[in-house]
């Protein structure tokens, strides 16, 4: 086996690609000027900042001005779900959102929490879906925002966001999704999907990293968090990352022009990897749904392994892979979201993600079953509590 580097973690990050580094260079030393400067190279970078916006709302179907530019995908989802909860509180404070959402949705709820608010988490089904019904029994008259994710970035399943927002809708709550994940895998269209705002990241699809926006749908009111100068229509303070920006809208128009053959390649290969894997290695669980899933997402329980030694085998062969989200990767309490699909803890811990991208060869994927194979093996064979010794995982002789 020659040894190869191989990076299976797309969800985590992606490489910046060379057409959007191309067009962010100049942005840090020839066109630096301040978009709010009124002489000319600072009414060039106001001008970038104006293309930029017009290509990310190009990609989800927004007005440009509906758009937001912020450092992340984390600042979006904080604002929304914060602000929007707070200048609703003469209303109620009741918050509705799922087991499943990333972090930055959680923590920025258990700071609501802490502030007083009233928050139901829903539970997931055993594919990972939140039900509509369930939703729906949940709203009180005090429930002022709902917040549900619309692709999930641990196990990849999309939620029926179009349906759930109608419901929000009904009801007269506001409603947010963390479309972090969907974006570049989904054709997203914000306004048949009915969505007040929407959380996206420029790094997650192959542009550059501490750049992302909120949308918010125009007449929705949703108060600035940062406070300063005048920039993003008096709704975000502070000077704008102007590369940053360029960069992200240069990402949302190659993303907008590769979808279809993103997903097919994509999914594809996916496809490819969870069959060889399925054929070549007894005793593995695909955990989450396959439909209604991105398309380069495959979350592996491999049983009877720890899947911390199996990712350091793995890495010791130059495969990246991740054993959940890259946020939790340092800690070893199991993955909120497969404990939310009732996946046993055993079994959790077994657990990889390996996430497919545009740069994935199947010479990749050949290589990392061929690794996974020597690697599952040696780690079961050691295992105290291996199948060839009849133990079950839980401990009970079968
Ligand atoms: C990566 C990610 C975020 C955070 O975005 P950053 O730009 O890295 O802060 C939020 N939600 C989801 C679903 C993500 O995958």
């Amino acid at each position: 086996m020659e040894k190869r580097n191989v990076y299976l973690d797309y969800s985590a990050t992606t490489p910046v690609k060379d057409e959007v580094l191309e067009k962010m260079i100049p942005y840090f030393t020839q066109n630096f000027g301040n978009p709010s400067s009124l002489y000319t190279i600072g009414q060039e970078s106001k001008q970038a900042i104006a293309e930029a916006r017009e290509q990310v709302a190009a990609l989800i179907g927004a007005e440009p001005r509906e758009i937001f530019f912020t450092s992340s995908g984390t600042e979006a989802d904080n604002w929304a779900v914060i602000e929007g909860a707070e200048s609703r509180l003469k209303r109620g404070n009741h918050v509705i959102s799922s087991k499943i959402e990333h972090h930055a949705l959680l923590h920025s709820l258990e700071y609501l929490e802490k502030r007083g608010y009233s928050v139901t988490r829903l539970d997931v089904d055993g594919d990972g879906f939140v039900s509509p019904d369930a939703l729906e029994s949940a709203i009180t008259d005090r429930t002022t925002l709902i917040s549900v994710m619309y692709a999930n970035n641990e196990i990849g399943t999309i939620q029926p966001i179009a349906e759930i927002a109608g419901i929000a809708k009904r009801h007269g709550i506001l409603f947010h999704t963390d479309a972090v994940q969907a974006l570049g895998n989904l054709r997203i269209d914000v306004r048949a999907l009915g969505v007040d705002m929407l959380s996206v990241s420029a790094h997650k699809i192959y542009g550059p990293k501490g750049i992302g926006a909120l949308y918010v749908r125009k007449g929705v009111l949703l108060p600035s968090h940062m406070h300063g100068g005048a920039q993003e229509n008096k709704k975000r303070a502070g000077t704008e990352n102007l590369a940053g920006i360029v960069g992200f809208g240069k990402a949302a128009e190659l993303a907008m022009r590769d979808l279809d053959a993103h997903v097919e390649r994509v999914g594809a290969l996916r496809d490819y990897f969870v069959g060889r894997v399925r054929e070549a290695i007894p005793d593995v669980r695909i955990n989450g749904s396959l439909e209604r899933r991105l398309p380069g997402n495959a979350n592996i329980t491999f049983e009877y392994i720890e899947g911390e030694a199996l990712l350091l085998l793995l890495d010791l062969d130059g495969i990246s892979v991740s054993t959940g989200s890259a946020c939790s990767s340092a800690s070893l309490t199991p993955s909120h979201v497969l404990t939310a699909l009732g996946v046993p803890v055993e079994m959790i811990h077994g657990s990889l993600r390996f996430t497919i991208g545009d740069f994935t060869a199947k010479e990749d994927i050949d290589y990392t079953v061929e690794s996974l194979v020597k690697n599952v093996e040696k780690l079961r064979s050691i295992s105290s509590v291996s199948r060839e010794k009849g133990w079950h995982a839980n401990g009970d002789v079968q």
